[in-house]
């Protein structure tokens, strides 16, 4: 169980200050000088710790990625310019051409069109399996495949992964687990799990406030006998001692941040902080208020619309919801309204509820599925991501959840 007054604590006592400025500190430095020629070239060997260049690190987002890192267990973190800018340092950084990656689940579309287009364009492959279909997992990763790539819970499938059980076969097979877990900061803890490296848009719920667009991965420590020895990775192994226990963090760095610069900026970094001082508190309430809303209009409209959750006994991941996800699964739910013209009339009536593309906001939020976010995704895709032309997905915001109720039931009446 996650114990968010320890989280509570942690947040604000190592975001905020005791001395000097209390709030955190934005250094809008693109560069910082180096006290003499010795230490410029101590900061580029990796010898000493001080800013080099914003576009490797900055004392704003080295604050972020601190406190982040702590939260998630890590050994250090990277602050990027988004959740996708994330996952791609990540990617490029441990893959290269001829490279195949496993997908596991349904996949923001995003995240998505990365790996199945841009990737693809590169030369790396992929193959896309349910989060229960471990024949395919196994057979991927006995064929030496190099990297799992997966969310914390589908988006918008809502499908609940066996997060341990996936962990221990990449454990097993020596390939590299990334998890993103955007939509459950707190309640999933990846790495402790076994996951090698966790990403998180904080954008979404990691702000709450909508205020600034940003990313951010945190890595595991590089340990004696680390699944990274394996041959397939050989590519990496001349950085592996060179970069110590920091390993993992280093080669997303020098590979992909360095030359590429999906950098995080300081006001952005500055504005997280702010978000993230109050994470603990939130995501509770959330989840509070998703069952009650999910359990009202289940129960008093669930004859018109389909409501989707694994909070309800009637989903499918039910049982795993029970003993895995018992603090909730992230703000989302889904309604299936079964064809497109019911979905954009209850949309077209909500009062409160805003219309948009993003999840984890202070506020709800709904969208109608296939006509935005999955527009050009193939029949297949779809149907894998479990889209359909009536599905509308909703983040649950901090609103009073019987204001909620209310709207999505006056909005019904119209159906
Ligand atoms: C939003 C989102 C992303 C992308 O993050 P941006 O900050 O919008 O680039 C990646 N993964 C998930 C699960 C998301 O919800």
């Amino acid at each position: 169980m996650v114990d968010f007054d320890y989280y509570n604590t942690l947040l604000v006592q190592h975001i905020g200050d005791k001395v000097g400025a209390t709030a955190p500190t934005i250094t809008p430095s693109a560069s910082y000088g180096y006290r003499d020629a010795n230490e410029a070239e101590a900061i580029f060997a990796g010898r000493e710790n001080l800013p080099l260049y914003a576009r490797v690190g900055n004392p704003t987002n080295a604050k972020l990625e601190s406190v982040v890192s702590l939260v998630e267990g890590g050994v250090g973190a990277i602050a990027t310019s988004s959740g996708m800018g994330a996952l791609s340092m990540v990617l490029t950084a441990y893959l290269k051409a001829g490279d195949e990656i496993l997908c596991i689940g349904g996949f923001f579309g995003g995240t998505y069109s990365l790996v199945d287009e841009t990737l693809r364009r590169f030369g790396i492959t992929n193959s896309f399996c349910d989060v229960d279909d471990f024949a395919h997992l196994e057979s991927r990763l006995q064929a030496g495949i190099k990297m799992v790539l997966m969310e914390s819970v589908g988006n918008p499938s809502l499908r609940l992964p066996d997060l341990q059980k996936i962990a221990n076969l990449c454990a097993t097979y020596q390939t590299l687990l990334v998890v993103d877990n955007t939509a459950t900061p707190l309640l999933v803890q990846p790495l402790q799990l076994g996951a090698d490296i966790v990403i998180h848009s904080s954008t979404k719920n990691m702000s709450g406030h909508s205020a600034a667009l940003g990313g951010i991965a945190v890595f595991r420590k590089y340990t004696p006998g680390d699944k990274l020895q394996n041959k397939k990775y050989h590519d990496i192994h001349p950085l592996l001692e060179k970069l110590g226990e920091k390993a993992l963090m280093g080669i997303a760095k020098k590979r992909a941040l360095r030359d590429m610069g999906m950098s995080a900026n300081a006001f952005g970094s500055f504005l997280t902080l702010l978000g993230l001082e109050t994470l603990a508190l939130r995501m509770p309430r959330v989840n509070e208020n998703l069952t009650q809303i999910v359990t009202q209009l289940h129960a008093s409209i669930g004859h018109k619309i389909v409501i989707h959750h694994p909070s309800l006994k009637t989903d499918k991941h039910h049982d795993r919801y029970v003993q895995h996800f018992a603090q909730g699964c992230g703000p989302i739910f889904t309604i299936d309204c079964h064809t497109k013209a019911r979905a954009y009339a209850l949309l077209n009536q909500l009062k409160r509820v805003t219309l948009t593309a993003n999840i984890g906001d202070n506020r709800t939020l709904a969208l109608h599925m296939d006509s935005t976010i999955f527009r050009e995704f193939s029949p297949e895709a779809k149907r894998f991501l479990g889209v359909n032309e009536g599905l509308i997905r909703v983040s649950v915001g901090l609103e009073s959840p019987e204001h909620i109720v209310q709207d999505f039931l006056q909005a019904a009446s119209y159906l």
